[in-house]
């Protein structure tokens, strides 16, 4: 139905949204507002952009990261959220409309496409700042919200699971299980387990991933995070000793049990998503502005050992996103053998 050569509109308009991912990844943490102004601006001269610019990837390039009117130099991470974002939107529509094993699904085209580009604005959010950004968390859980919604008005059969529509068991299904660890891990370790951005990103996964691939997308960020985890300590051992950080740690006491409930109970009613509109009602429930940025670092220490558990959450449900067909045989063949063995 489409042709093989779709993939590459879907990498073109995959970079121009990263290209909008940029400003999204700028402005949120910073509390400003994404579409006022609605031009892009140079963040060293404050110099309005124009189409030469705004070219994704290949501006960067020609200009060799430096601003046309400043000088001052472009990071190339700008560069890189536009070629990863194209790279995810072009696996997408080749994995959902013109690869060799699809039937052409253009609601799934359309609805991964915009979930891996909130995963990307997530990690590099949380990579840069160690914030996930309220609005990106709720985008996701409407995103998944919405495209049941679609899908069981076309009657299709994974939009239902049981009594509940797929997405609502997915939501609760990604919220309870990185809530409980949280919960577990203050209970049991007395320790801050899990960040509330993770578990705020969990609920909008599971609600686009619909439960199954949603806990399969935490496996996948669980290895990931064990991988890299071991590789920073290997890598922190070759390192001079500092021995600084480790006494900061012991400093910050632990959220009390009572918040950890509240706020578990403010996610799982929505008030988070919810309180974007009405800013008082978030206030009043979590203590705080949404659009305050109090929390805001400019320039936190980046140090390889606190790389934070969101960016391996959202590259987990990029992977289940890209290899739902492949994770699930392999799920089913797993659970087959099971069944054969007893
Ligand atoms: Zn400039």
């Amino acid at each position: 139905m489409f042709p093989e050569w779709t993939w590459i509109v879907g990498l073109w308009i995959g970079m121009c949204v990263g290209s909008f991912l940029n400003v999204v990844v700028y402005r949120l943490p910073r509390g400003l507002s994404i579409w006022q102004p609605v031009y892009s601006f140079c963040p060293g001269c404050k110099h309005r952009l124009t189409l030469p610019d705004l070219v994704p990837v290949f501006s960067w390039l020609v200009l060799r990261g430096r601003c046309r009117h400043c000088g001052n130099p472009i990071g190339a991470r700008y560069m890189v959220v536009e070629l990863v974002t194209g790279a995810l939107w072009a696996a997408v529509w080749w994995a959902t409309l013109s690869g060799p094993h699809t039937m052409g699904d253009p609601l799934k085209a359309v609805v991964l496409s915009l979930f891996v580009s909130a995963l990307v604005a997530a990690i590099f959010t949380d990579l840069a700042h160690y914030i996930i950004p309220d609005q990106v968390n709720a985008f996701m859980l409407l995103l998944g919200l919405g495209a049941n919604a679609v899908t069981i008005a076309q009657g299709r059969p994974e939009a239902w699971l049981g009594p509940l529509p797929s997405s609502v068991a997915g939501a609760l299904t990604g919220f309870g299980v990185l809530w409980g660890i949280a919960f577990l891990g203050r209970l049991l370790f007395r320790k801050d387990a899990m960040g509330h951005g993770d578990i705020k990103m969990a609920r909008g996964i599971g609600a686009v991933l619909l439960p199954t691939m949603a806990v399969a997308s935490f496996g996948i960020a669980v290895a990931l995070g064990a991988v890299f985890g071991l590789l920073a300590i290997a890598l922190r051992k070759r390192q001079p000793q500092d021995g600084g950080d480790e006494e900061d740690e012991g400093t910050e006491e632990p959220e009390t049990l009572g918040s950890l409930l509240w706020c578990g109970l403010g996610y799982l009613l929505c008030v988070d998503v919810l309180g974007l509109a009405a800013p008082k009602v978030y206030e009043k429930w979590f203590g705080e502005n949404p659009y305050s940025t109090e929390e805001f670092e400019d320039e936190p220490r980046v140090e390889l050992t606190m790389i934070p558990f969101g960016p391996y959450l959202a590259a987990g449900a990029i992977g289940a996103a890209l290899f739902e067909g492949p994770i699930r045989s392999a799920l089913e063949a797993y659970l087959r053998s099971f069944q054969g063995g007893s």
